[in-house]
């Protein structure tokens, strides 16, 4: 079992105790994710970058956080692999974009 995948036990595990997997369903976890990726955004709103992190690193590693539970719960209901989407995506990234030759 891969980290991911003990990640992903231990967010199903608190989701279930709280009998909350008949909410989650895919499309109000995408919705759920954006809404905490908007959250996210707000920890940046009107500074600069490096004074957000300075200032609100807390709340960002939080709103990441809630973003990366929603984006692992979202895999574990459709039953994709992360491991593979994320590696399958990476080769589709490398094809769109290829890195320049010296
Ligand atoms: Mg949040």
């Amino acid at each position: 079992m891969s980290n991911i995948d003990e990640l992903i036990a231990e967010i199903d595990t608190f989701r279930d105790a709280r009998q909350w997997r008949q909410y989650h369903n895919a499309k109000d976890l995408s919705l759920s994710l954006s809404l905490e990726a908007a959250e996210l955004l707000e920890c940046f709103q009107w500074q600069s970058s490096e004074m957000a992190v300075k200032n609100n690193l807390t709340n960002i590693k939080d709103e990441l956080a809630d973003v990366m539970i929603y984006a692992l719960t979202l895999a574990s209901t459709l039953n994709l692999d992360v491991e593979t989407i994320i590696q399958a995506k990476i080769k589709k990234n490398a094809l769109k974009y290829p890195a320049p030759t010296k």
